[in-house]
């Protein structure tokens, strides 16, 4: 072989080597918006020579994968709420999550202790009060809106929705199915009006004067409140006070967003990688800053618009227990016609 020869085949093995590093692609599954997604999408193609291929698909995500099963082109899935990542989990579509960089950046309250999820942030369902109607300090506690005294004061949406299925199974989990019912039953016979509509249907009433009490996912509220498109929800906003609630002992209640690699990926180095910079600094502010849900990584500071309702003390119970209770609170939810 010629020198000349030589060092064309490198160069051409070198440049082929290349070409193949540019043309990485990763599938994402996701029930998220897309102009949640872009963000980080972005972000990560800036950096890495990467192409996302986003499917967004708001139901049915384990049942497409599923029947998908082993030609899924799926490589990440990213979805929100604990009980559909378990759902994953446990249909068994999903494969061990391997990083020493995602153990240190969330906490183990918020992994799957079998590595097949974990949580890339986490959402605070309060609760809120008409700032008219209702003083200051007057409610601390989840406990309270079973009290008596609130009768035809409370509104929310629908029990059976996974929110405040999660939220009853908070109450299991730390106080069992006996003490869950009994509030469940004490809620209900507090409401202004039958269940309906969204979280910021419930913030609208606040601010007609049909409820003085709701529960309401914090980022919702902060939705309403910088919403330059509808201005009118502002106002909604603006007549409501958020409560972080049970603050004294066992914290906030929370929820999570999460990711997992599909069981049939092939691009699990990749899909880790991809992952592991999700809970990194960088991604996590976007998370804050973008949709105001709260970092997992405790080494990210809140700052912004997001701290303009206050911090506050989340509730430690491993996350997967809200999944395991699910069940139940929906017999409760049920049997009480929330
Ligand atoms: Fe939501």
């Amino acid at each position: 072989m010629t020198i000349f020869k030589f060092f064309l085949t490198n160069f051409l093995l070198l440049f082929f080597l290349m070409q193949q590093a540019s043309s990485i692609e990763l599938n994402i599954y996701s029930n998220r918006s897309a102009s949640l997604l872009e963000p980080f999408t972005k972000e990560y193609e800036k950096e890495f020579s990467i192409k996302f291929n986003i499917l967004h698909a708001p139901k049915g995500l384990a049942q497409r994968l599923k029947s998908e099963g082993k030609n899924s082109p799926a490589d990440v899935i990213l979805t929100v709420d604990i009980s559909r990542l378990s759902e994953l989990s446990d249909m068994g579509l999903l494969q061990n999550i391997n990083s020493s960089i995602i153990d240190k950046n969330v906490p183990t309250n918020l992994r799957d202790k079998n590595k097949k999820w974990i949580s890339l942030s986490t959402r605070a369902r309060v609760i809120g009060v008409s700032k008219e109607r209702i003083k200051p300090n007057q409610i601390q506690r989840i406990e309270d809106l079973a009290n008596p005294k609130y009768k035809g004061k409370i509104c929310t949406r629908a029990g059976s929705h996974s929110y405040n299925r999660a939220l009853l199974s908070s109450i299991v989990a730390h106080k069992g199915e006996k003490k869950a019912e009994e509030w469940a039953k004490g809620l209900v016979a507090n409401f202004a009006r039958k269940p309906k509509g969204n979280d910021r249907a419930q913030a609208k009433g606040i601010f007609s004067g049909e409820c003085d009490i709701i529960l309401i996912n914090t980022y919702y509220f902060a939705l309403m409140k910088f919403n330059e498109k509808h201005p009118e929800q502002k106002e909604w906003a603006n007549s409501t006070q958020l409560i972080f609630f049970n603050q004294q002992d066992i914290g906030q209640h929370i929820n999570v967003s999460g990711a997992g690699i599909a069981k049939f990926s092939k691009n699990k180095e990749e899909a880790t990688k991809f992952i592991e910079w999700l809970t990194k600094p960088k991604a996590q502010k976007i998370y804050a800053d973008i949709n105001y849900e709260y970092p997992v990584n405790s080494a990210v500071k809140l700052e912004g618009n997001i701290m303009e309702w206050g911090n506050f003390i989340a509730d430690k119970l491993p996350i997967s227990e809200l999944a395991k209770h699910s069940k139940t609170s929906q017999m409760i939810i049920d049997r009480v016609g929330w």
